[in-house]
């Protein structure tokens, strides 16, 4: 298949898609696209793999979500159940060709309670670890409180990961679904990391200021399909071929030739997991 366009944070792996993650598989192959397919925990990493098993175009990074560590979370596939990280466990997974990536990893505020902050700390730290070990790039999870309350540590959820990856991480790194500020992204980019934006560019005006001021070598386009679907598509559920507008809207806000931000945005995926 002829890849026009990678989308580099989507859940193929998820419940969302049991009934018919071959249609879309398929779907996305007909389109040109390309997916990774991101673990929340054990059961989606080892999903994510065996779909990048079989489909050419599907990839897989592995690791255990934020909101999985904790036993009170929202998780789709049924009641919570909080997960140590196992190192063993994804060292193992990782042996296979199409991991292209550690993660999602990092802190969420807005799913966990307070107390949160040690298990999320020592998972995320842990899967840095990793990710140095076998030199693969990490995908990062970031999401501040619910509006009103305030972060466990008091700063924000950009500058706790931040924090963390400069004082641990010897790889490169993507801040995905980016909600962050200009001096934010400054400082992952002075890091060596990157920053990904989702559907949600096509229709919230608020993220036009650091699409505009992102440089275009630093970013790269996902869904985080089944959530976000872009305009034109608003309402249904989200699925990786849809990366296409996010792409599409990346190059109206920069002003810029479409054809140019597609070849920039494949070129910046491929370099960030050697695909
Ligand atoms: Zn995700």
């Amino acid at each position: 298949m002829d890849v026009k366009y990678i989308d580099t944070h989507t859940h193929l792996n998820l419940s969302a898609f049991t009934a018919d993650v071959d249609e879309v598989a398929r779907q996305c192959a007909d389109a040109g696209v390309a997916a990774i397919n991101v673990g929340t925990k054990e059961a989606s990493s080892l999903r994510a793999v065996e779909l990048a098993a079989q489909y050419e175009h599907l990839y897989a990074i592995i690791g255990l979500h934020p909101i999985q560590t904790v036993p009170d979370n929202h998780d789709e596939d049924g009641e919570g159940m909080a997960e140590v990280f196992n190192p063993d466990f994804y060292r193992n997974l990782a042996q296979n060709k199409k991991v292209v990536g550690i993660g999602e990893c990092g802190f969420d505020y807005f799913h966990t309670a307070p107390n949160s902050y040690a298990v999320q700390e020592e998972a995320f730290i842990a899967q840095i670890m990793l990710a140095n070990e076998l030199k693969l790039p990490l995908m990062i999870h970031t999401r501040g409180p619910k509006p009103g309350q305030t972060s466990p540590t008091g700063r924000s959820v950009y500058e706790d990961v931040y924090q963390t990856l400069k004082q641990y991480a010897k790889v490169p790194f993507n801040v995905h679904f980016y909600a962050g500020t200009i001096p934010e992204a400054e400082k992952f980019f002075a890091l060596g990391g990157t920053i990904s934006f989702t559907g949600v560019i096509t229709f919230a005006k608020a993220f036009e200021e650091i699409v505009m001021h992102a440089p275009l070598t630093l970013i790269h386009g996902e869904t985080d399909a089944p959530y976000v679907a872009p305009a034109p598509h608003r309402g249904k559920r989200c699925e990786p071929w849809m990366v296409q507008e996010v792409y599409k809207k990346i190059a109206a806000i920069k002003g810029l030739d479409e054809e140019e931000v597609r070849q920039q945005l494949l070129k910046n995926a491929k370099k960030q997991y050697g695909i």
